[in-house]
């Protein structure tokens, strides 16, 4: 049952599941939700409003779609197109709050308050459309529909035509003196009405259908007549019957059951599953719009359709969507039948085509945004029935959101705002090398709709569950299913790429795939799956078929729909074009500064092509792993000699000089921040059963094998992260920094020699106490003098040190006088504030989401409320004793958008870094950050 889960959601939404069911005080909110969601602490304190319902449609003016959080976005929508002038049906929203009411403290019931305020709107909407719900000569039909604040595509249900029984099919199909209409009217309510509200299974429903249109020999549900129609009414009551249920006959309790039914939806588990994924999770629930039906089954002056503005996979300024004529909502998203193009609307219905696109473009410049609008022709009338910012590709996001710009319907701050993060993931992401290569086009066996761009290479699997094993295990796969339902969102987020058989440009999965960015290919017709037998049979273009399992590579492409039965190679993105023109503005708009973490001069290159204006943070201890370094390495650790030590030094110095120099190079003209060695020692060393590994030290080291693995033995510590790293290490074996230095100082010098511009800023990791940055910063300031005298010449450089333990944190403005610049390692700072080991919180995490102990992971997003706390105490001490002091981070979160946003406008940063192929991400971050502040 539904509403068990409750809880569940009511813990996420911070709200007690344990309150007593009580009346509703319908009591004045201090404030109406505006354009932003409320805070948790905001919700905790508010209750209902005084109107738990208003009314739209109709020319009704007054709510617009900064209403959504209490209206949901569908809500807010309708009663800001009809406000606005279009046909909308005339209807009313139930608010969010309702939702959070019903499903907090009614346990299932609709409060009384909440049913008075439904019949008085029900009375509006009588007068408004001269008809009445449930009457016997002159019926009202309804249909009741889910809306959250932020669209969950597939994931509430719609109930159609409600208001139906015996006696009021009669009377429709009198007052219409359209039998067939009335009679499909009253099929498609049975169906959805036992689905949604009495959750039987829809494929009991469709058996009764297929069976009955197969006795007939028809194909399509239209070629059903009236008799035809009847007699599937009949088999549809049967069904409740099989399932013990009973078919209310009174319209008001079909309606009380059915706003139940949506409300009770909220926490349903495929709604959670979605906002789990999607990470929504400050929402009240969903609003429920009650709405007076029009009907696109009247016949072939009717129709119904989906339709967004511009096309979501390439962004093209035309028009894309599908219509099917003589046929009623759902029909075009469930693929029953193949709906067809939009352009063919012009020739089918022109004056209906004309007034369509007009309000396209009207909603257009309304919403300054591409939209996503569902309508219905009513006997050669059109209705708006949704409108919603369109869910885009990456590819799209970018190239709107310039065209918009340039044809002044946003301007730049508008524009860096319409292209999310992930869209310029999707967009930085590999696709096919060559589509142009023999290989390639010989490689294609098969095409199907291009839903989702993208290129996806995976292994085939044909179910949810597979998928989310494999994924886990890190094996990339690629889900194939005859169509996806919304049982199976998981295994399509943890995917690289969908194929369905059936469905069109707008079905479920296309929509779905589009959102989360990943390929997809729908309606592939030469594809067929056998589940049971772990097959997919593909049918080529010469009749000739190729067999595939279950684990067998393949490749689709999303931009052209091109399936191959192989892995198929893959190459880097370029910037170019809408996207380059885009990062500019993105870089005009930021006021901080991304820096990429990079250890190598290619990686720093691949940062400087991805914009990053420096390097943040050189680990140089992933120098030292190489395999000709690491026996260097491991000697210095266990010398037991001057001599030995000197050699290994000796032996170590050229690479990290050259190393340097090459990173230098890459970053000519902007600052590279080395931090000293950091990790501790014993990971160099080798396990004691490497026996091949040991034999050769010892002999390298003049050591037996038995006394190399003592002395391995007494290098392990018992606690290594909180052990002899960092500037521990560097106190307490000076000789390595020296020698870090030397390498760096030098590479500086040469890379100055050959015309470079290089910036070397000197970090010391790991430094709790001033004493430790004061000991470490004269060893490395001498190391620079000695070289200098060495070479007749110097160079600027900087010491500055890792900000990582707390007690640094607390100590900033000791250390502020000391050094440099300040940079936050906010992996470390998190684990040490937190006292949570990173590598070992897979054991909880995932539960302390699930229990809302967390909101996110703070080795993701940074804890704001606490390591953010002493991120902004750092900052302020730090800048009281040297206003200018340079601070950044190099931690992960540098990468993370929402993380970006905080170190940008409330801690203050000059800049974040990040990881090089992350930094556009960054940038983009920053650009919204600083529309925000
Ligand atoms: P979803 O959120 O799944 O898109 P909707 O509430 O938009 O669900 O309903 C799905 C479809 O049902 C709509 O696209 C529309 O075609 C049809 N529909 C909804 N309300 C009405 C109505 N009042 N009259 C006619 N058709 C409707
Ligand atoms: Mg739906
Ligand atoms: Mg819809």
């Amino acid at each position: 049952m539904r509403l068990n889960l409750a809880f569940l959601a009511l813990a996420l939404a911070g709200a007690s599941a344990f309150t007593v069911p009580q009346p509703i005080a319908f009591r004045a909110r201090s404030a109406v939700y505006s354009s932003s969601p409320p805070s948790i602490d905001q919700r905790i304190t508010e209750t209902l409003s005084e109107v738990p319902c208003f009314p739209f449609g109709a020319g009704e003016k007054g709510r617009s779609a900064d209403d959504k959080w209490l209206l949901g976005g569908k809500g807010a929508n309708l009663a800001e197109m009809s406000s606005i002038g279009l046909s909308v049906p005339p209807g009313f929203t139930l608010t969010t709050e309702c939702c959070r009411e019903y499903c907090s403290n009614w346990n299932g019931e609709l409060p009384p308050s909440i049913w008075s305020e439904v019949t008085a709107q029900l009375k509006v909407v009588e007068s408004k459309m001269g008809c009445e719900f449930g009457s016997d000569t002159n019926p009202l039909l309804l249909s009741v529909r889910s809306g959250a604040a932020i669209s969950m595509p597939g994931m509430m249900d719609t109930v159609l035509n409600l208001g139906m029984n015996d006696v009021v099919v009669e009377a429709l199909s009198a007052k219409t003196g359209n039998a067939r209409f009335a009679w499909d009217s009253y099929r498609r309510f049975l169906e959805m009405f036992g689905n949604v509200v009495l959750e039987i299974p829809r494929s009991e429903f469709e058996e009764e259908l297929d069976n009955i249109k197969f006795e007939r020999g028809y194909f399509e549900d239209n070629e059903l007549q009236v008799d035809d129609l009847k007699t599937v009414v009949s088999a549809f009551k049967e069904v409740y019957v099989k399932n013990k249920l009973a078919f209310p006959d009174d319209v008001n309790e079909q309606l009380r059951l059915a706003i139940g039914a949506v409300f009770g939806g909220w926490n349903g588990d495929r709604a959670i599953k979605y906002r789990e994924v999607e990470n929504i999770r400050n929402l009240l629930g969903t609003a429920v719009n009650v709405q007076s039906m029009v009907f696109g089954n009247m016949g072939l002056t009717s129709g119904t359709g989906v339709c967004f503005t511009r096309d979501p996979n390439n962004g093209k300024n035309e028009l894309f969507g599908e219509f099917l004529i003589d046929a009623q909502g759902e029909d075009v998203v469930a693929g029953i039948r193949t709906p067809q193009p939009i352009s063919e609307l012009e020739t089918a219905m022109p004056e209906v085509y004309q007034e369509f696109k007009k309000n396209t473009e009207i909603l257009e410049q309304h919403y300054g945004d591409m939209q996503d609008i569902e309508f219905t022709i009513q006997e050669g009338k059109l209705f708006m029935l949704q409108t919603r910012n369109g869910k885009r590709g990456g590819e799209a996001a970018v190239k709107m959101a310039v065209d918009f710009v340039e044809e002044g319907l946003i301007d730049k701050k508008e524009a860096v705002n319409k292209v999310l993060p992930e869209h310029l993931d999707q967009l930085l992401h590999p696709s096919f090398s060559d589509t142009e290569s023999d290989t390639y086009k010989n490689a294609v066996v098969a095409s199907g709709l291009p839903a989702s761009p993208g290129a996806a290479v995976g292994e085939i699997c044909f179910t949810n569950e597979d998928v989310v094993q494999k994924s886990e295990k890190g094996i990339p796969c690629v889900l194939v299913r005859d169509e996806t339902s919304p049982d199976d969102v998981a295994g399509m987020y943890a995917s690289e790429g969908i194929l369905t058989a059936r469905g069109g440009m707008t079905s479920h999965a296309a929509v779905v795939a589009r959102g989360w960015g990943r390929p997809c290919i729908c309606g592939c017709s030469d594809i067929k799956i056998d589940e049971a037998a772990g097959t997919l049979t593909i049918t080529k273009e010469d009749g000739s078929t190729v067999v595939m399992k279950s684990g067998d590579f393949i490749s689709l492409n999303g931009n052209t729909g091109e399936i191959m039965a192989e892995k198929i190679g893959v190459s880097p993105p370029a910037m170019k074009g809408d996207l380059e023109q885009f990062m500019t503005w993105v870089d005009e708009i930021k006021e901080i500064d991304v820096l990429a973490n990079a250890d190598t001069p290619d990686d720093a290159a691949e940062a400087r092509k991805n914009g990053a204006v420096g390097i943040g943070l050189v680990r140089t201890e992933h120098m030292f792993f190489e395999p000709e370094r690491i026996g260097q390495v491991r000697q210095l650790i266990l010398s037991k000699t001057e001599a030995q030590t000197k050699e290994a030094l000796d032996n170590l110095l050229p690479y990290q000089r050259s190393d340097f120099e090459g990173i230098f190079k890459a970053m000519d003209g902007y600052p590279v921040t080395i931090r000293l060695l950091d990790p501790p020692l014993h990971e160099f060393l080798p396990g004691v059963e490497d026996e091949e590994v040991l034999q050769k030290l010892s002999s390298q080291m003049s050591m037996t094998v038995p006394e190399l693995v003592e002395e391995i033995k007494s290098a392990a510590e018992v606690n290594p992260m909180l052990g002899l790293r960092g500037c521990r290490l560097g106190i307490t074996r000076p000789e390595i920094i020296e020698m870090q230095v030397r390498g760096i100082i030098e590479a500086a010098l040469n890379a100055i020699d050959d015309g470079v511009d290089a910036i070397p800023d000197i970090m010391i990791p790991l430094v709790g106490k001033v004493q430790e940055f004061k000991d470490q910063a004269k060893l490395v300031r001498a190391t620079a003098d000695r070289v200098f005298e060495e070479r007749g010449k110097t160079c600027k450089y900087r010491v500055g040190t890792m900000i990582e333990i707390p007690r640094a944190a607390l100590t900033a403005h000791e250390i502020a006088e000391e050094a440099d610049f300040f940079s936050f390692g906010s992996n470390d700072l998190t684990q040490m504030t937190f006292g949570y080991s990173r590598d070992d919180v897979g054991t909880f995490i995932p539960e302390y989401k699930r229990k809302g102990i967390l909101l996110d992971d703070p080795f993701v997003t940074v804890d704001v409320e606490g390591v953010g706390q002493l991120i902004k105490s750092t900052v302020k001490n730090g800048r009281e004793v040297k206003p200018e002091l340079k601070i950044g981070v190099c931690g992960e979160h540098g990468g993370d958008p929402r993380s970006v946003e905080f170190f940008a406008n409330d801690a203050g940063l000059s800049y974040v870094s990040c990881s090089p192929f992350r930094v556009p991400i960054a940038r983009l971050a920053a650009a919204q950050s600083a529309t925000k502040k």
